[in-house]
């Protein structure tokens, strides 16, 4: 049976339940990470949580928790559920408040699930997948900005329902200028002429964890990199194109709106990144 954190006490899924008042639930006011435990160690454990407190802060919402503290709940919570490669879902709500929108008066709640994910079916980690461009675009930065990593999902959410009309897994997501922003749950790569290019954070991205090791780990392997500003045209036109994610990992994307990308197989460097990833992850 599967146990569910919230606030210092563990439940059995059945009973793992919030208060219907929660401001998480009425207005998607809250915070959360989806994080990675592979071979009974949490991944990137102190950037998640990192960035959890970031995404926090922007919305001040107080975790009533110590950094140390939230990363010992989840410690915790991995050891009782005695998971060795699963993924975990943090999340911090504003909590159970009145039915106005003022969050003052709101006690936040904090919540580790720990459970098992497969976000795309094997086969497609092989031939790469296909995607199409969302008609509807990222959140505007001056908006709600994709940095915060908000229980606000519905952007995300429309975009991938046009995926899925589109009998696509993911979703290609345009910024307010029409350059590339990322896919609903992924960051997105490309690699053109040996270089690997990503869009930088002001195109209204999430800062992906696993965004940040793919290029960590194409410095170390001397693959040229390079965040710049991308458009639809610099996808079509790519030699590879590969997603990132937590729960994605490393997934070549071999076409976007019909078009094929490169040979229309995972390339050369998508390949070598998604072994590196899988190999730091595992170690
Ligand atoms: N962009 C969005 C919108 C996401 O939801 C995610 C998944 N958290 C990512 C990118 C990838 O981020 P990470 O590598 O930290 O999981």
């Amino acid at each position: 049976m599967t146990r569910v954190y919230i606030n210092g006490e563990f439940f059995d899924k059945a009973d793992a339940k919030v208060s219907v008042y929660d401001h998480g639930l009425l207005y998607g006011d809250g915070v959360f990470e989806g994080i990675r435990v592979y071979s009974g160690k949490v991944f990137k454990h102190p950037e998640h949580i990192a960035r959890l407190f970031e995404s926090a802060k922007h919305i001040t919402l107080e975790i009533p928790m110590s950094p140390a503290e939230v990363q010992k709940a989840v410690e915790d919570t991995v050891k009782i559920n005695n998971k060795v490669d699963g993924y975990i879902r943090l999340v911090v709500t504003r909590g159970p408040g009145n039915l106005g929108l003022d969050p003052r008066g709101c006690k936040p709640n904090v919540i580790v699930i720990v459970d098992d994910i497969s976000l795309y079916p094997k086969e497609l980690y092989d031939s790469g997948m296909r995607i199409v461009t969302a008609s509807l675009i990222r959140n505007h930065p001056n908006a709600l900005n994709p940095r915060i990593k908000s229980l606000n999902y519905l952007n995300n959410i429309l975009a991938k329902i046009e995926a899925i009309r589109a009998g696509c897994f993911e979703a290609l997501m345009l910024n307010h200028k029409g350059e590339v922003a990322e896919c609903t749950g992924d960051n997105v790569f490309i690699v053109k002429n040996g270089v690997l290019k990503t869009p930088p954070t002001d195109a209204g991205i999430l800062e992906g964890i696993t965004r940040d090791v793919v290029m960590q780990l194409a410095r170390e392997a001397k693959i040229p990199l390079q965040e710049c500003t991308m458009t639809r045209h610099d996808i079509y036109a790519a030699d590879e194109c590969f997603l990132t994610g937590s729960a994605a990992e490393v997934i070549a994307v071999t076409d976007c709106d019909g078009r094929i990308i490169g040979t229309g197989k995972p390339g050369p460097i998508t390949n070598k990144l998604r072994e590196a990833f899988m190999k730091v992850a595992r170690a």
